[in-house]
């Protein structure tokens, strides 16, 4: 009997986290009514996080495991989940309780007026610095101008999505995955609930700035041309600009105004070139190096272990069992 909802929540070292939750959602699913499941994906956790798992599957059986074989990141760790998910709907929300699990009660109201993916929309966001809120604001802004599809603005991952969306967005094989934007592509029904942002329950962010650039990167590459356009725009531009000088030099040359012919403009117009096509070349390479990550076709993620899943769901688990009894 598949569930009517699923959890898929990725966790990172979140050991000081998952007991408050497990607890939590246990409320939650019994306020939800239908039958649930939990999927708790660990992404390469040190801290004992995923022996935590166990011990909670070992108390409440509806809340499973998966370990994935290292730390592959936020968003392929959800994509992990989802594939292991079979509910009908199924939630996607962080461990750290940022995302208040009882939020997916107006989610599942939202999905059973009959919308196929509902995303939490952040209202107020506590506990976060004032340069990841500033810099968020300009991402989404940003993401708005140059994005080619209608992402909600101030939306995460936190969301609600119905089986066919669910299932759409698996179909999509590709590495980077920008899962808030392969959703919204999707299409379908779509909705939004307000939500207040909570602090961390305990740990601190598995976000670094560096990593933030990176996911930010993932989302305008995946969802717009708009940098390849840029270049173009910006090399026609420099090439009318060159015209006109040229032109220019010719008309002073033969009016007699020339003066001394002067080397800073020269130095200045070469090195102004070469940055330009520096810049467009990295912007370039940005494209190519996700093309190159593409075609090497790897899987997405490996799955170390599996507790809880049933045997079909779990068959992506390598089986190990020749290393058993082996000194
Ligand atoms: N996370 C993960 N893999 C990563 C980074 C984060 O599974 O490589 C998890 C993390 O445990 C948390 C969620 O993704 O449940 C969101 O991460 P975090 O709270 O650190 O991000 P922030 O809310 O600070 O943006
Ligand atoms: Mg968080």
């Amino acid at each position: 009997m598949a569930p009517l909802y699923s959890f898929v929540i990725p966790v990172l070292d979140e050991i000081a986290n998952l007991e408050e939750l497990a607890t939590r959602l246990a409320d939650v699913m019994t306020a939800l009514g239908g039958e649930c499941e939990v999927i708790l994906v660990d992404d390469g956790s040190t801290d004992g996080s995923f022996e935590m798992m166990q011990e909670i599957h070992a108390r409440d059986p509806r809340i499973k495991a998966i370990r994935l074989s290292r730390n592959f990141g936020h968003q392929l760790a959800i994509t992990a989940g989802l594939e292991h998910a079979r509910g009908r709907a199924v939630i996607i929300m962080d461990a750290d309780l940022q995302d208040p699990p009882e939020i997916a009660l107006e989610l599942a109201e939202k999905w059973r007026e009959g919308f196929d993916v509902v995303y939490a929309v952040r209202e107020a966001r506590d506990g976060e610095s004032r340069i990841k809120r500033q810099t968020a604001k300009w991402f989404y802004r940003l993401m708005g101008r140059l994005g080619e599809v209608d992402i909600p603005p101030d939306a995460g991952d936190f969301r609600l999505v119905d089986r066919r969306a669910l299932d759409s967005v698996l179909a999509m094989p590709e590495h980077h995955r920008y899962l808030r934007g392969l959703f919204a592509w999707v299409g379908y029904d779509q909705t939004g609930v307000h939500y207040h942002r909570a602090a961390r329950h305990a740990g601190s962010t598995k976000f670094p700035l560096r990593k933030m650039l990176g996911f930010a990167a993932d989302g305008i590459v995946s969802f717009s041309m708009a940098p390849l356009r840029i270049a173009l725009s910006l090399g026609f531009l420099v090439s009318f600009a060159s015209i006109f000088l040229g032109v220019l030099a010719v008309v002073l040359k033969l009016t007699g105004l020339y003066a001394a012919p002067g080397w800073a403009s020269l130095v200045v117009g070469v090195s102004l070139l070469g940055g330009i096509q520096l810049v467009v070349l990295g912007v370039i390479g940005e494209y190519v190096a996700r093309i190159h990550e593409e075609v090497k076709r790897r899987p997405l993620f490996l799955v170390r272990d599996a507790v809880g899943l049933d045997q079909e769901s779990a068959a992506v688990v390598a089986d190990h069992s020749y290393r058993d009894g082996l000194a």
